[in-house]
């Protein structure tokens, strides 16, 4: 999906040939073998993975994954995703992402203690606050991200907070971090709503995927005036067409972990769910969710992919088929998360910490600016949102590599 994308964009930029392979191919690749003890005592050999899809405008920045799925090819292309995004955004990094193979649900603390400290270890060559920088995605967490900071400084000899973003405010996160992705998912549907005339209160939305960012953007939206109607997980959904009370599902889904069985609701699969009718979808789970069987069947008048790569190629083409559709690409959709991973960077950096409302008012800044000038290049050009926002991202990269020139 990923290399089909940039291909796309290659084509319309009318990129010599020369520069596609150097743009497109990531600048580092590994995969390491982690054996851990188990709390059964036995040894486990779980597979890692780091892709730094280039480095020309600066460090690597990317989350990781736990997930059963996690392989190189995925690990790849969501490297590529991030650096478009970072481009996009006008952050000084390159893509990056990594990930392991293993189901972090039916894992102890300990194992996955472990198994992050074996990680980190096993990436010291390739990692470092100049060189790559980690946080947490699907399946991690804010202590996934301390455990490689206290293993990363270790090494060191002192605290290097600098290391990971994503991490807990008490070592050197930032304010607002955890909440960054889902917030800036709802300002941008708020942005979009603006620029189609739809107004807050009266609409309603479904979103898909109730972890870090689905269930922040739920809360989100709900406080624009929007009337969440439908949430899932992996397990499935809810739904509620007079609305779901986000507070008491966050509490329910702490307490269950899953939301199946959330009173005043009814039940939904995760298949249903992305076809209800409502204002506003937002994708919030995994990659390729919407794809050619169901995009036919999507009724919603903004496509809001908060997760990364939701919708196929194939499923795209058909969205393209229904101009009442408004998408809010991935790379820009997500970006408050790296946004405010960079602003977290930048104070580990100068030990200079700043407070949420001046992280937020930051954030929806850089956002605006982002969505300002996709939506006016879509327009101008009258190309998809999609391809405006990656040829906005490709071409700083490209920029920066003719800049650089070829070395030796
Ligand atoms: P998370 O692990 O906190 O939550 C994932 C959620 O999706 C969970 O509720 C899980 O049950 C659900 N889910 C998993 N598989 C599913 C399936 N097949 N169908 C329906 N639901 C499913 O992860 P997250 O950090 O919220 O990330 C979600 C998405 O957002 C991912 O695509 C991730 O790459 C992207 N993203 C995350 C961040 C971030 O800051 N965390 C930033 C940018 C993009």
């Amino acid at each position: 999906m990923a290399c089909q994308q940039f291909d796309q964009v290659a084509d319309y930029l009318e990129m010599p040939a020369a520069q596609r392979d150097r743009i497109k191919y990531p600048k580092r690749s590994m995969i390491v073998a982690l054996p851990i003890q188990l709390d059964n005592g036995l040894v486990r050999v779980f597979s890692g993975y780091r892709v730094q899809h280039h480095l020309t405008l600066g460090p690597t920045k990317g989350g990781l994954r736990y997930h059963p799925d996690v392989a190189l090819g995925e690990v790849a292309a969501l490297a590529m995703w991030m650096s478009w995004k970072c481009a996009l955004t006008g952050l000084p990094y390159g893509g990056a992402k990594g990930g392991i193979a293993c189901d972090p649900r039916n894992m102890s603390d300990g194992e996955l203690e472990r198994l992050t400290r074996r990680f980190t270890q096993e990436m010291i060559p390739f990692i470092g606050p100049q060189v790559d920088i980690m946080a947490p995605d699907v399946g991690t967490s804010e202590q996934t991200m301390a455990w490689m900071m206290d293993s990363y400084s270790m090494h060191m000899g002192y605290a290097t907070p600098s290391i990971v973003t994503g991490k807990p405010v008490g070592i050197g996160g930032s304010l607002g971090r955890r909440e960054a992705t889902g917030r800036g998912v709802a300002y941008l549907v708020s942005r979009a709503m603006d620029t189609l005339g739809i107004t807050a209160s009266q609409s309603t939305a479904v979103v898909q995927g109730f972890g870090n960012v689905g269930s922040v953007a739920a809360h989100s939206l709900a406080k624009y005036g929007v009337r969440v109607i439908g949430v899932s997980d992996v397990k499935g959904g809810v739904v509620n067409l007079k609305g779901l009370d986000i507070e008491a599902l966050d509490q329910y889904a702490r307490e269950h972990r899953t939301l199946l069985g959330f009173p005043g609701a009814d039940a939904i699969s995760n298949d249903d769910l992305l076809t209800t009718r409502c204002d506003i979808l937002v994708p919030a789970a995994m990659e390729r969710q919407i794809t050619a069987a169901n995009a036919g069947r999507i009724q919603c008048r903004i496509l809001a992919e908060a997760a990364n790569g939701p919708t196929t190629p194939e499923a795209d083409a058909l969205i393209a088929q229904k101009p009442e559709i408004f998408v809010i690409p991935d790379i820009l959709c997500n970006a408050g998360g790296v946004v405010v991973s960079y602003f977290e960077w930048v104070q580990d950096l100068q030990s200079f910490f700043w407070t949420e409302s001046e992280v937020m008012d930051k954030l929806f800044r850089i956002l605006e600016g982002a969505f300002t000038q996709t939506l006016a290049l879509a327009r101008k050009e009258a190309i998809p949102m999609r391809l405006a926002a990656l040829s906005l991202g490709v071409k700083r990269v490209q920029e920066g590599k003719r800049l650089r020139g070829l070395f030796p």
